[in-house]
């Protein structure tokens, strides 16, 4: 059971090329995490110490995991994932422990970078209620603090933590030593739209017809995770017109598809 909890994976397929614009926050993450891993002298000949965590906050489906993976993908070290909310949700009882294991796992197969999605399951500020739930969240909180801060004679360990809920994170997570890396990953621009548009359309026949920029502007609000689903929409009105290649119509489609799922019975926005 322990095993689905924290899950030592392979190592990611996923590379910076495979993320739509983000340029900066890629910048940090590698200062951050792939720097004193792959350059660690950089850190000893100026004289400061890596930053331990580094915390990607923003909205669902914005790439927080694809940058983890892409990082880990440039590293030789072991990539550790764990997920905040089946701690607390399918191991009651156990998250201190699991915690505890994480960090030993992480110092056995060092140089380790440790991703931690949904931390606000097990780093919310403490709510009123006092059911023993929350106790044990709690409890797993602690010890997630004490290991980072007992860290720096752990060496070559990295750890990234994900959020889409910053609002609700517990300040004491944020201290310097802790997660103290704070990269904000927003809602693409047009920009950084049509970048996700090309990389999710780069294996599939676009008619000549098809004009990304275009599709861009007209997907303001969509997430990368949105996008990429648009295009494999578009691709399914193309095969449901026994197409091979896919025509702007098919994006058209796709788009008013998504558009009629997301707002069931409010009006859809004109853009
Ligand atoms: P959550 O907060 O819901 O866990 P996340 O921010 O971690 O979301 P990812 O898991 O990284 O989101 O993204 C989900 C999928 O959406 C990716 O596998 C990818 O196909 C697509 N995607 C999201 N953002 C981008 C991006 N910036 N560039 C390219 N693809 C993206």
């Amino acid at each position: 059971a322990r095993a689905q909890a924290m899950e030592i994976a392979e190592k990611p397929t996923v590379t910076y090329e495979d993320i739509g614009g983000l340029e900066s926050q890629i910048q940090e993450v590698r200062e951050a995490v792939e720097d004193p891993l792959v350059n660690p002298e950089k850190f000893e000949t100026v004289g400061i110490e890596p930053p331990t965590g580094v915390l990607l906050h923003g909205p669902p489906g914005t790439g927080k995991t694809m940058m983890a993976k892409a990082v880990a993908n440039r590293t030789d070290a072991t990539f550790i994932k764990m997920a905040g909310s089946e701690l607390v949700q399918k191991f009651i009882g156990e998250g201190a422990r699991l915690v505890r294991d994480l960090f030993e796992l992480a110092a056995e197969r060092e140089p380790a970078i440790i991703f931690i999605d949904e931390i606000d399951a097990i780093a919310s500020k403490r709510t009123e209620s006092k059911t023993s739930g929350d106790a044990e969240v709690q409890r797993t909180m602690m010890q997630l603090l004490s290991e980072m801060d007992g860290f720096d004679q752990r060496g070559d360990i990295s750890i990234i933590a994900a959020t889409n809920r910053f609002d609700m994170l517990d300040r004491a997570i944020l201290r310097p030593g802790r997660f103290d890396r704070l990269i904000e990953v927003p809602e693409p621009d047009a920009g950084g739209r049509k970048q996700i548009l090309s990389i999710h359309t780069r294996r599939m026949q676009l008619d000549a017809g098809v004009d990304l920029e275009r599709i861009a502007d007209d997907t303001d609000g969509f997430s990368g995770a949105e996008i990429e689903s648009l295009a494999t929409e578009a691709g399914m009105f193309a095969i449901r017109e026994g197409r091979t290649e896919v025509a702007n119509e098919d994006f058209e489609a796709a788009l008013e598809k998504i558009e009629d799922e997301e707002s069931p019975g409010t009006p859809i926005a004109f853009y």
